[in-house]
């Protein structure tokens, strides 16, 4: 992998932040994008703009055959087995509230319960609660362990006659946890439950086959994957979709409309109500193209490499407390450094050009675990180097010396 060559294909690395390199470190919350996904919106919008599915024209079909190709690199990117099983959306929180929703709908009802781990996203546990509330179900919470792994014996004690679905992410974005899925699917399986896994923290760093994890429901977003803000996924097995009723009323996910009673389309369409934003799941397909091309064998060994470093690098900071010291896990590190609010140094990192991110990371019962208000976060992608752990290792031994009283 040619570290070098694949920095130079990220125009916005070789800006400046204060008349300093950007060492990007917040590619948990958005990565960057590689040249090519930014031709690929500009080409669709300069030579392939029309709505899709409705056109009869030239420029309808194009965009229509386009945002279908886009479709099949998804299902063959995430080894669905077939095309009808993706539906996109905006994002992950969308394909999220969609399951919650439709599945609470179909399969949810008084005294049933939901399970989601201590480690989620906000944006994995509200939905939920959203329905239990209107179902008069119940939310379990799978707990954790210090090092920030979930407690997989507690889960199976969890796991009754009364779940319904389990939602738990593949890797935590505030940990770098890269939790066993396959195991909890397997588990939640033999109990009858079904399984929702939140990707937004794994598409990116580790290679996913959707058919091999076993798991009913598998949601990202495309602006973490090097893609563009405004598109997501929801992976769903076509049997399942198929029982669930639609989320979202509109054109597109009907079959035919009468004031007596309208009928659905066919999947996915059915869950994509309105004009879809087929302009930005190609610039997705763009992206996985991408990553593809880099290969996602050298993507992970980099990043585990950077990872092993990162780890090493910071233990020898005096005064640093590390929160996730999972086994497997991903590049992503949550830090305080004694006496120093995180935001204090952020600000500090952030003069010297180093982009980080402080706060809850949307994980407040996580935080609340931990007895903590807050972290800094230091998240890595493909692109990131040697050099700038280091330089985030310096700026965090600098922010010590400036507020350390
Ligand atoms: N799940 C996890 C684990 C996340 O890290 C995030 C975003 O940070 C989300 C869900 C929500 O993603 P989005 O805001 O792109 O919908």
């Amino acid at each position: 992998m040619n570290l070098q060559k694949i920095r130079e294909e990220f125009p916005i690395l070789a800006q400046k932040a204060y008349g300093k390199p950007i060492v990007y470190l917040d590619n948990g919350a958005t990565t960057q994008k590689p040249q090519t996904v930014l031709d690929t919106l500009v080409r669709m919008y300069a030579e392939q703009n029309a709505n899709i599915h409705r056109g009869v024209h030239f420029l309808s079909e194009q965009a229509t055959e386009a945002y279908e190709n886009a479709r099949r690199t998804v299902r063959d990117f995430l080894n669905a087995a077939l095309s009808q099983e993706i539906i996109f959306t905006s994002g992950a929180t969308a394909a999220i509230n969609l399951v919650a929703f439709s599945y609470g709908e179909r399969y949810v009802k008084a005294g049933d319960e939901i399970i989601v781990s201590l480690m989620e996203h906000h944006s994995n546990i509200v939905p939920w609660q959203m329905m239990c509330e209107r179902k008069g179900a119940l939310l379990r919470v799978i707990p954790i362990s210090d090092s920030g792994e979930l407690l997989t014996e507690e889960y199976g004690k969890l796991l009754s006659s009364k779940t319904r679905l389990v939602a738990v992410t593949h890797v935590s974005n505030t940990l770098g946890t890269v939790n066993p899925v396959k195991e909890l699917v397997r588990m939640a399986h033999n109990a009858g439950a079904h399984v929702l896994v939140d990707g937004a923290q794994s598409v990116q760093h580790i290679p996913v086959d959707v058919q091999d994890l076993a798991c009913d429901f598998f949601a990202f977003s495309g602006h973490k994957l090097y893609g563009p803000t405004g598109i997501g996924v929801l992976y769903g097995r076509k049997e399942l979709l198929d029982e669930l009723p639609p989320w979202q009323g509109g054109g597109d996910m009907v079959d035919c409309v009468r004031f007596e009673r309208t009928t659905y389309n066919e999947l996915p369409f059915k869950f994509e109500a309105g004009t879809a934003n087929y302009i930005d799941a190609v610039g997705l397909e763009s992206a996985i193209r991408y990553l593809l091309s880099v290969g996602m064998k050298d993507i992970v060994d980099h990043e585990q490499a950077l990872t092993r470093y990162a780890l090493e690098r910071l233990r020898q900071i005096n005064g640093i407390r590390l929160f996730g010291t999972a086994k497997h896990r991903v590049g992503t590190f949550s830090l305080l450094l004694d006496g120093i609010h995180p935001y204090d140094a952020g600000m500090i990192l952030d003069k010297m050009g180093i982009a980080v991110r402080t706060g809850t990371h949307c994980t407040q019962p996580l935080m609340q675990r931990y007895g903590i208000e807050g972290t800094l976060r230091a998240s890595l992608a493909l692109y990131n180097t040697f050099d700038e752990i280091d330089a985030l290792c310096a700026g965090l031994e600098k922010a010590q010396k400036i507020l350390k009283t």
